[in-house]
């Protein structure tokens, strides 16, 4: 029986490709900056995003890590949702390791914060309050089903951080999935915003690493936050080299992983005592709620794990599936057929 994991989009393998690449990278000492391979990489991921420079980090909570303590002091407070990445599932660290006070504010279903919201969260200039110095958005945002933040919102969050001299980090683990869904380069999506990061072992498929990019001065002290949390990798063209092969090729395919999440959220959504909401389905991210008469979330899981179909229940009768590169639209399509047969 073949395993259909939809946990997550980290459980991709990466290509023959990829593992080439790996084989034959150009390798050297990356604390040195002598690595040609993360080298070639940063300048791809720069060029991608239009920023000056990019920094290779291992993970994408390092990355978001490293971001917004190169934005903030100790003591200083980011506007974040209260849905974030960052703010649920990063174990603090800003707060452990950054000395950074996060400021929560309520994200809309589509993972926007208010504008309102956002404004009436900056703080005013007294020694009562901490000092504001960066909003944080997420995009694609991944407890939000999913959903891209347009251009035009990005927009509007980039002005009200300008007229108040603080500054924007985006959480892109999944940009370019929400470039896919808008239609829209990723350089565009990020125009304005000081800085970015995103993965490339989620839907990208390679096996470890993501990048921040912005402006030469805040990757130099990037540079230096990242060394001392011990992220400087020497020899990580090992892992570059998938990466690059990644931004080259597999951005494409992304549309494949949002066309079966529609197969997939279309054919279960009537079915007895799913909720779902297609209009919310946009990337490669389906939340449903299960309430069936007869079937309890045990024994839903259990069912479906039997029939080799992993995933989540994130909160209380709350599922996600995560479409990704390990499966096909036929693999779509027997989920359909096993939901159908546990739910009938
Ligand atoms: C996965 C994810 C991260 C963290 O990436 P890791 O590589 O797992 O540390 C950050 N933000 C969002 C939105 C994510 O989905």
């Amino acid at each position: 029986m073949k395993k259909i994991d939809l946990r997550s989009d980290t459980v991709t393998l990466p290509s023959t490709d990829m593992l080439d690449a790996i084989v034959n990278a150009e390798l050297g000492d990356d604390v040195f900056q002598e690595d040609l391979t993360v080298n070639k990489l940063e300048e791809l991921a720069a060029k991608i995003t239009n920023k000056d420079s990019a920094l290779f980090v291992p993970s994408g909570t390092m990355a978001n890590l490293v971001a917004i303590i190169t934005h903030c002091n100790r003591g200083d407070e980011v506007i974040l949702g209260d849905q974030a990445h960052t703010f649920l599932y990063e174990a603090g660290n800003i707060s452990s390791f950054g000395g950074v006070h996060s400021r929560q504010i309520q994200n809309q279903e589509d993972g926007t914060l208010l504008l309102d919201d956002i404004k009436d969260s900056i703080r005013k200039n007294d020694i009562h309050f901490p000092i504001t110095k960066l909003i944080c958005l997420e995009n694609t945002h991944n407890r939000c089903s999913g959903m891209p933040l347009t251009i035009g919102y990005m927009d509007e969050v980039v002005e009200i951080a300008k007229n108040n001299s603080i500054s924007v980090h985006v959480d892109g683990a999944r940009i370019f999935n929400a470039a896919i869904a808008l239609n829209v380069a990723v350089k565009d999506l990020v125009k304005d915003v000081d800085s970015v990061s995103f993965c490339l072992s989620k839907g990208l498929s390679a096996p470890a690493g993501s990048l921040i990019c912005g402006s030469n001065k805040f990757i130099d002290d990037a540079r230096r936050n990242r060394k001392a949390l011990g992220g400087g990798m020497r020899q990580s063209g090992v892992l570059a080299a998938a990466g690059i092969i990644a931004l080259d090729t597999f951005k494409n395919r992304i549309t494949d992983d949002h066309h079966n999440a529609r197969i997939i959220a279309e054919g279960i959504s009537d079915l007895n005592g799913i909720n779902i909401n297609l209009d919310r389905i946009k990337t490669n991210i389906i939340y449903f709620q299960l309430n069936h008469s007869d079937i309890g979330s045990i024994q839903f899981l259990d069912k479906m794990k039997e029939s080799g179909i992993h995933f989540f229940e994130i909160s209380s009768n709350n599922y996600r599936l995560v479409t990704n590169s390990g499966i096909s639209s036929e693999d779509a399509e027997a989920v359909v057929s096993e939901f159908q047969n546990v739910l009938s």
